[in-house]
C-alpha cells in the first residue's frame, strides 16, 4: 500500500449494488480492510471506504460506495450513481432470486449512471458450494450478453475479491487514460 505523502493520480468512484443480504458490505470491507465481520450492519450511514492501489504505474484511490441498506426500500438515489466510473453488481450464488434481479439492476445503472460505466457482475458466497442455486454458466452467458465483466467470489474466504476489484479498476483506468 501507499504512504501518506504519495501523490494520487486518479480517484475512481465505484458503487456496489445488488439485492439486500448478497454480501455487498462484506465485499467492500474485504477489499478495503481485508476484514470479514460476522455480525455486520453497523454500517448504516457510512457512505464510502477507500483503498489506494497502483495500476500500470498510476496511483489510484478507489472510493467505493455502499448503499447502506437503501436498496431494501428501492430508494437508491441518482446521487448515489453520480460520477461513478465503475459498478460492482453483486448477487448471491445460493439465492436464485438475487440473480434474477440482476437485469433490473443493470437497467437501473443504464438509467442513472454514466454510459461509459464499467460493470463487474459478482457471484458472491462462492464458499457455499453445497448451497449453490445459480450455475456459473448462467451468469457467464448473461454477462457476455450484457457486456459485463464477471467473477464469482467469496467475501468470507477472500477468494477473487481483490482480483475482481483490480480487474474493474484496470478497465476504468483504460477508459479514462
Ligand atoms: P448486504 O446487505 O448486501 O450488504 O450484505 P452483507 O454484507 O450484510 O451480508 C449479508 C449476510 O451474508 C451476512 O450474514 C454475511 O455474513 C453473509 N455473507 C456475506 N458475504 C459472504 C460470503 O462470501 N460467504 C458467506 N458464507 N456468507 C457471506
Amino acid at each position: 500500500e501507499n504512504g501518506h505523502d504519495q501523490k494520487i493520480d486518479y480517484v475512481f468512484k465505484v458503487v456496489v449494488i445488488g439485492d439486500s443480504a448478497v454480501g455487498k458490505t462484506q465485499i467492500l470491507s474485504r477489499f478495503t480492510k481485508n476484514e470479514f465481520c460476522f455480525d455486520s450492519k453497523s454500517t448504516i450511514g457510512v457512505e464510502f471506504q477507500t483503498r489506494t492501489v497502483t495500476i500500470n504505474g498510476k496511483v489510484i484511490k478507489a472510493q467505493i460506495w455502499d448503499t447502506a441498506g437503501q436498496e431494501r426500500y428501492r430508494a437508491v438515489t441518482s446521487a448515489y450513481y453520480r460520477g461513478a466510473l465503475g459498478a460492482m453488481l453483486v448477487y448471491d450464488i445460493t439465492k436464485r432470486q438475487t440473480f434474477d434481479h440482476v437485469a433490473r439492476w443493470v437497467e437501473e445503472l443504464r438509467a442513472h449512471a454514466d454510459n461509459s460505466i464499467v460493470i463487474m457482475l459478482i457471484g458472491n458466497k462462492a464458499d457455499l458450494v453445497d448451497l449453490r442455486a445459480v450455475p456459473t454458466e448462467n451468469a457467464v452467458e448473461f454477462a457476455e450478453d450484457q457486456g459485463l465483466f464477471f467473477s464469482e467470489a467469496s467475501a468470507l474466504s477472500g477468494d477473487n475479491v481483490d482480483a475482481a476489484f483490480f480487474r474493474l479498476l484496470e478497465e476504468i483506468n483504460g477508459v479514462v487514460s
